[in-house]
C-alpha cells in the first residue's frame, strides 16, 4: 500500500471476540472487511472465550495441575480443529489451518510447570490472537481477497511503565507496510505487544481496542472502527439495565470517562491515542452492520447527560488526622505513598479532618496502609463501585445534580466527586447497591423525558 500519511485514507477495523467467535461470524467479518474499498488494517481479538481458557491453562500450570491444564489444552485443540473443518471449503486451506493450529497447540503442550514465569503466562495468553488472525488470513486467501498478515509482535512496543511507545510503533509499522506496496488489506493481532525486555507482553484484558486506537493514531487513519456485538455505546450498562439505547455521537472526553469508569465496550485507555491525534472512532455492530452505531469525535458536544457507567472492585482508604490535615504538604506526602507503590488513585475527597481516596489495584494495599499509618488513623472499605455520569454536568442545566441525587432515594453514598472535569460526576456506593443505582438513574435521568432533553 502506498500510504501518504498526510492524507487520511486508511481505515482501522477492529473485531472483538464475539465477532470472530464462530465460523458463521468469521464469515460475516470477512464480508464486512471486503465491503470497504479503502486501504485498511484489520485488528482481531482471540475467538470469544479463548483468552479466558488460556488464562485458566496458565493458572493450572502455575499451580502444578498439569493434567488439568492438558485437559483444557485438549478441549481448545478440538475447538480449533472443528472451526477449521467447518470454515474452509478447500483441502489446501484446511490443511494449512491444521498445520498452523497444531504448531501453536504444540507450543502450549511444551510449557512445563517447573520454573513457570510471568513471561510464559504472557506467551500462553498471546496464542488466542495469533490463531484467530492466522485463521482469518487463510479465510480471506480462500475467498481470493488479497491480504497480508503482519505480526503485532514486530511493531507493538510498550515502555517500562507499560505505556505504548507511539513513535517506535509508528516507525516500525510504516516500514513494514511500505514493504507491500500493492497490498491494501493488512491483518494483525490486537492485545499483544513486546515489552522493554523484548518479551511478549500484552495491553491488559480487552486490550485489542487499545491496539486499534494506537494503530489508528500512528497511521493517521481516516477512522478507527470498533466492531463488536452491540450497536455502539449505550446510555447505561445493558448487562444490568433494560431499556438502554445507543448514543449516536459522543465526545472523546465523555467516551474516555465512560471507558475508564467501566463501560466494557471500550478498554479503559483505548480512547486516548485516538483523541490525541484526533482520529474519529466509530463503534459498530458486526451483527447489525446497517445500524448507525456511535461516532466518537471532537465536535460532539452535548448539553445533556450522555451516559452512566460503573466500575467495580473499588477500595476506599480514609486517613483521619486532626493534627496534620490542614498543614501544607500533607496531601503531597500522602500522594507520595501511592506513587511509591505505583498505585493510581481514582477519586479523592477531603474534609478538615480526613481525606478519602479510592484505588482499584489492591496488590500493594498492605504496604500502602502501613506507610499511611504514620499520618493518622486509617480505615479501609472494600467491595465498592464508582458510578460515573458523563455529559455536560458542569452547566447543571435544569438542576441535573438535583435530579441525580433525588433519583437515588435511600441509597447510601460514600463519596462524591464533582467539578474535577466538566463532563463527569462520579460517586461511590456499595457494589451490592450498584444494579439498583444504575436502574434508578436510568429511570430518573433518561426515561423521564424532561430530564433526558435537559
Ligand atoms: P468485544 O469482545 O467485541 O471487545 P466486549 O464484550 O469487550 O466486546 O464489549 C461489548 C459489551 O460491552 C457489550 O456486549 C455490553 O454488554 C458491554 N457494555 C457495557 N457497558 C456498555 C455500554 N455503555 N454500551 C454498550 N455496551 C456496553
Ligand atoms: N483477547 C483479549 C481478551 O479477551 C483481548 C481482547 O479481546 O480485546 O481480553
Ligand atoms: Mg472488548
Amino acid at each position: 500500500m502506498q500510504q501518504n500519511y498526510n492524507v487520511k485514507t486508511m481505515l482501522v477495523l477492529k473485531f472483538g471476540g464475539t465477532s470472530v467467535g464462530s465460523v458463521e461470524n468469521l464469515k460475516k467479518v470477512a464480508q464486512i472487511v471486503e465491503s470497504f474499498d479503502e486501504p485498511k488494517l484489520v485488528v482481531l481479538s482471540a475467538m470469544s472465550g479463548v483468552t479466558n481458557t488460556l488464562q485458566k491453562i496458565s493458572n493450572l500450570l502455575k499451580s502444578n495441575q498439569v493434567l488439568e491444564a492438558h485437559e483444557e489444552m485438549d478441549l481448545l485443540h478440538q475447538k480449533y480443529k472443528k472451526v477449521a473443518q467447518e470454515l474452509f471449503d478447500t483441502n489446501n486451506s484446511f490443511y494449512d489451518a491444521n498445520v498452523m493450529i497444531n504448531y501453536n497447540m504444540n507450543l502450549l503442550y511444551e510449557y512445563k510447570e517447573t520454573d513457570f514465569t510471568d513471561g510464559i503466562e504472557k506467551l500462553i495468553l498471546a496464542q488466542g490472537e495469533i490463531v484467530s488472525t492466522n485463521l482469518f488470513q487463510l479465510l480471506l486467501q480462500e475467498r481470493e481477497s488479497s491480504s497480508t498478515l503482519i505480526s503485532a509482535l514486530d511493531f507493538m512496543q510498550i515502555d517500562k511503565n507499560k505505556e505504548p511507545q507511539l513513535d517506535v510503533i509508528q516507525g516500525r509499522l510504516e516500514k513494514i507496510i511500505s514493504n507491500y506496496k500493492k497490498e491494501s488489506t493488512f491483518i494483525t493481532q490486537g492485545f499483544i505487544c513486546r515489552n522493554i525486555a523484548n518479551q511478549v507482553d500484552n495491553l491488559q484484558r480487552g486490550g485489542s481496542d487499545y491496539t486499534a486506537s494506537i494503530i489508528g493514531a500512528v497511521l493517521n487513519a481516516k477512522e478507527i472502527q470498533i466492531w463488536t456485538d452491540i450497536d455502539g455505546m449505550h446510555n447505561n450498562d445493558p448487562r444490568y439495565v433494560d431499556n438502554t439505547f445507543s448514543i449516536e455521537e459522543i465526545s472523546f472526553d465523555e467516551a474516555a470517562e465512560l471507558a475508564y469508569f467501566g463501560a466494557k465496550i471500550l478498554h479503559p485507555q483505548s480512547i486516548i491515542p485516538a483523541k490525541e491525534r484526533n482520529i474519529p472512532v466509530l463503534l459498530k455492530n458486526t451483527f447489525k452492520p446497517d445500524a448507525k452505531g456511535t461516532l466518537i469525535h471532537n465536535a460532539a458536544k452535548t448539553n445533556a447527560i450522555r451516559a452512566i457507567a460503573a466500575k467495580d472492585n473499588i477500595t476506599a482508604i480514609k486517613i483521619k488526622s486532626y493534627r496534620m490535615l490542614m498543614a501544607y504538604g500533607f496531601l503531597n506526602k500522602i500522594f507520595e505513598v501511592f506513587e511509591q507503590h505505583q498505585t493510581a488513585i481514582d477519586m479523592i475527597t477531603t474534609s478538615e479532618v480526613a481525606v478519602s481516596l479510592t484505588i482499584d489495584n489492591t496488590t500493594k494495599l498492605n504496604q500502602i496502609v502501613s506507610d499511611l499509618e504514620g499520618f493518622g488513623s486509617i480505615e479501609v472499605d472494600s467491595d465498592l463501585s464508582i458510578i460515573c455520569i458523563a455529559g455536560d454536568i458542569a452547566q447543571n442545566k435544569k438542576g441535573i445534580t438535583a435530579k441525580i441525587f433525588s433519583s437515588l432515594q435511600d441509597i447510601p453514598i460514600r463519596m462524591i466527586s464533582y467539578g474535577g472535569s466538566n463532563y463527569n460526576l462520579s460517586f461511590l456506593v456499595k457494589t451490592s447497591d450498584k444494579v439498583s443505582v444504575l436502574n434508578l438513574l436510568n429511570q430518573g435521568l433518561f426515561l423521564n423525558t424532561t430530564v433526558a432533553s435537559a
